[in-house]
């Protein structure tokens, strides 16, 4: 990316330096029903995702985690119950309203054991290098504006040995079902967005950034670009969604 003015967004092209604020401001607006649509609009299969995803990993008690872009904090929640209360997880985003939202769920649910927030872009981690035994990224990569800046960050606070884990929406692998999700993400995903989250254009940039994002063999391909080894992807419902793990050397 590096030598660009320019990069997308959504279907638009913008100013290089625009990206990161449009996308503070979606996640503003959204944060508030941020949780609520993900169960709308996936009919709560999101949740099963991430606990696919994190279980992929098989944590242990005692571990340091990182969960960039980790929002309102559903995959912390999940990495916290695999570490049996024992590690500590991070909490990082560059959205103040996200983590707001997810520190007061958390504390409601009484589950703040182990857990920081930190503020911060993807692009610049303030963490010294193989700091984590695992860093994590949910639904996150994708609203980044140098994707491979923040590849090669998650990779260096990694300790050697250590693993990456990314959660994303992907390529439907599955001809009949592409037609279904197409209609599906544009013909009624801004609508919930318009009458649930009262922002359309939020989940009209949801869609086409999703169908911006490289397909899973090009994301495996920045990844080891990155510096991660042993690269693999699993396909989640046909491919709507991909975890992709990388272990650093
Ligand atoms: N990981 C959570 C989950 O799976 O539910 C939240 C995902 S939400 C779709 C995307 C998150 O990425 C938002 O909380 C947003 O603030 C954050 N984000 C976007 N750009 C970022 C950046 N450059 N650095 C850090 N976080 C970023």
């Amino acid at each position: 990316m590096t030598g660009q003015s320019t990069t997308h967004f959504g279907f638009s092209e913008v100013p290089l330096n625009e990206k990161v604020h449009k996308v503070r401001q979606i996640f503003d607006s959204v944060a508030g029903n941020y949780d609520l649509m993900n169960d709308l609009m996936s009919l709560g299969v999101h949740r099963l995702w991430k606990r696919f995803a994190i279980r992929r990993l098989r944590l242990k008690p005692g571990q340091r985690l990182l969960d960039v872009a980790g929002g309102t904090g559903d995959l912390a929640r999940l990495m916290q119950r695999e570490l049996s209360g024992q590690g500590d997880i991070v909490i990082y985003d560059i959205n103040a309203a996200m983590l707001e939202q997810g520190r007061n769920r958390l504390s409601d649910e009484g589950s703040l054991t182990g857990i920081r927030w930190v503020q911060g872009n993807a692009e610049q981690l303030p963490f010294p290098d193989h700091a984590f035994h695992a860093v994590t990224i949910g639904f996150g990569i994708r609203n980044v504006t140098q994707i491979d800046a923040a590849l090669r960050e998650m990779t260096r606070v990694l300790r050697p040995g250590g693993q990456f884990m990314c959660l994303e929406f992907s390529h439907v692998a599955i001809p009949f079902l592409r037609p279904i999700y197409e209609a599906y993400s544009f013909r009624v995903l801004p609508e919930i967005g318009h009458w649930v989250a009262k922002d359309r254009d939020a989940y009209q940039y949801l869609v086409e950034s999703i169908r911006r994002f490289p397909d899973q063999e090009q994301f495996a391909a920045m990844l080891r670009e990155a510096g991660l080894y042993q690269v693999r992807h699993h396909n989640l419902t046909g491919g709507i969604a991909a975890v992709h793990i990388g272990v650093k050397v």
